[in-house]
C-alpha cells in the first residue's frame, strides 16, 4: 500500500518519533513514569502558549471542540452575554456551543475572506455588558487569521472586564500567540493540528481571572468539563503528584510530550517562522505561477497553517490529487462550499527541511492545469 501524503488542516502527518511514542505499552496513569511525562507536558504547554506561572494549563482527552464546552460550561452562566467575532464555520459552531450552554450570543460576522474591523468591535463593546468575547485566531474554514493582539488591546481599552477567549486550534504552534502578554483569559487548542500530535487531546490555558470566574460559578450543569474538578488534578500532576478524577489518555500524552519537544527543540519562534516560510512559498506559487485566487482577502489576514484556494471543480481536483497520492480538503464555508479547496501545511509537512510534501502538492496542482 502506498501511503498518501496527508495535507488536510488536521490531522497532520506526525513525525516518526511522535508515532513511536504513541505506540508505547500501557503504564498506570498514576505511575512515576507517567506522572513525570504529564508534568513535563504541562510545563511545555505553558511555553507554547507563552504563559507564565500564574496561568493554568489543561490537557484533557477530547478533541478541539471540547475546549468550546470547557469555556461555555465554566465561564458562562445562563443569560450571560457573549460577543462572537465570526470569521467562518468554526466561529459559528463555537457560537452554537455557547448557546447550548445558555449564553446570550451576539455575533459580528466578518465579510467573507476578511475580518471584523476593530473600530466596529470597539463600538459594539462600548455599551458594556459582555462577559466574554470569542475570537477564532485562524478560522480553518476560510484560512482567515484575526489580529488577536490588536483585538485584545481594543477589548482591554473599551471593556476591560470582558473575558477574552481565543480558539487557537489552528494557530497554536504555527502563529504568534502570546497568552499572557496580550491578556488572553482562555485559549484552547488541540493536538492534531500545528502541535503535530495525533488527534484526541484538548490543550488549553486559563488566566488567573478565568480560573476565579470558573471557581465562583453558582450553578454548573457539567461534570467532565468542570474546571473545579480538573484544576487540582492538573496542579498535582504538574508538581509530580499522581491524582485522579478521570483517566488521562496515557499514550496520547506521551506522544504529545515528544511533539512538544520537537516544537521547542530549536525554539518556538523558529518553528513558527518555518510555518510562515512554507505558507508564503506555497501561497506565492499558487497565486503567481498558477494564477489562482485565495479565499483570504489579503496577506495581512492570511493564516500560515493552511491555504484556501478557489478552483473551478473542487471535487474533481480533490480526487485527481488523491489519485496522485495527495489528500487535501474541500470547502467548509456555507456561502462558498463548492467553490474552493483547502490545503493544510502544519507540523512535519511545514517544518521538515526538504518540504517535499507541499512541493508535491504544488506540482500536482500544476499538472492539472487549472
Ligand atoms: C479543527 C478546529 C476545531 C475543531 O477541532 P476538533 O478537534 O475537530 O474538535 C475548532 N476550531 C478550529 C479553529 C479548528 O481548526
Amino acid at each position: 500500500m502506498t501511503e498518501n501524503i496527508l495535507l488536510i488542516p488536521g490531522p497532520v502527518v506526525i513525525s516518526n518519533k511522535v508515532q513511536q511514542a504513541l505506540g508505547t505499552g500501557s503504564v498506570s496513569h498514576t505511575s512515576d513514569e507517567f506522572v513525570a511525562v504529564f508534568s513535563s507536558v504541562l510545563k511545555k504547554t505553558r511555553q507554547v502558549f507563552k504563559a507564565g506561572e500564574s496561568s493554568q494549563p489543561l490537557v484533557l482527552a477530547g478533541s478541539g471542540t471540547l475546549g468550546w464546552d470547557i469555556a461555555a460550561s465554566n465561564l458562562i452562566e445562563t443569560g450571560d452575554k457573549v460577543l462572537v467575532l465570526s470569521t467562518g464555520f468554526f466561529s459559528d459552531s463555537f457560537a452554537e456551543c455557547l448557546q447550548v450552554h445558555g449564553a446570550h450570543v451576539d455575533k459580528m460576522t466578518a465579510p467573507l475572506g476578511g475580518v471584523v474591523p476593530v473600530s466596529d468591535l470597539r463600538a459594539a463593546l462600548t455599551p458594556g455588558g459582555y462577559k466574554v468575547i470569542t475570537i477564532t485566531h485562524v478560522d480553518t474554514s476560510t484560512g482567515v487569521m484575526n489580529d488577536v493582539k490588536e483585538i485584545c488591546k481594543a477589548v482591554k481599552h473599551v471593556s476591560p472586564e470582558t473575558l477574552i477567549v481565543v480558539d487557537g486550534v489552528c494557530s497554536v504552534g504555527c502563529e504568534k500567540l502570546e497568552f499572557e502578554a496580550w491578556g488572553i483569559d482562555y485559549a484552547l487548542s488541540a493536538s492534531q493540528k500545528a502541535l503535530g500530535a495525533p488527534p484526541g487531546l484538548s490543550i488549553s490555558m486559563l488566566s488567573e481571572r478565568a480560573v476565579s470566574v470558573a471557581f465562583s460559578q453558582k450553578s454548573q450543569s457539567c461534570f467532565y468539563t468542570s474546571l473545579k474538578r480538573w484544576i487540582p488534578i492538573m496542579q498535582n500532576y504538574e508538581s509530580r503528584k499522581a491524582s485522579y478524577f478521570a483517566t488521562p489518555a496515557v499514550q496520547l500524552i506521551n506522544a504529545l510530550n515528544v511533539a512538544l519537544d520537537e516544537i521547542l527543540e530549536h525554539g518556538l519562534e523558529e518553528r513558527i517562522a518555518k510555518h510562515w516560510t512554507t505558507s508564503d512559498w506555497f501561497k506565492n506559487k499558487v497565486t503567481e505561477e498558477l494564477g489562482l485566487e485565495l479565499v483570504s482577502a489579503n496577506a495581512r489576514v492570511s493564516a500560515h497553517g493552511l491555504t484556501a484556494i478557489y478552483v473551478k471543480n473542487p471535487p474533481e481536483v480533490i480526487s485527481a490529487l488523491k489519485n496522485m497520492g495527495i489528500v487535501i480538503s474541500g470547502g467548509l464555508h456555507k456561502d462558498i462550499q463548492g467553490e474552493y479547496i483547502r490545503v493544510g501545511h502544519m507540523g512535519e509537512s511545514a517544518c521538515n527541511d526538504s518540504l517535499q510534501h507541499i512541493q508535491s502538492c504544488f506540482d500536482a496542482l500544476k499538472a492539472l492545469e487549472l
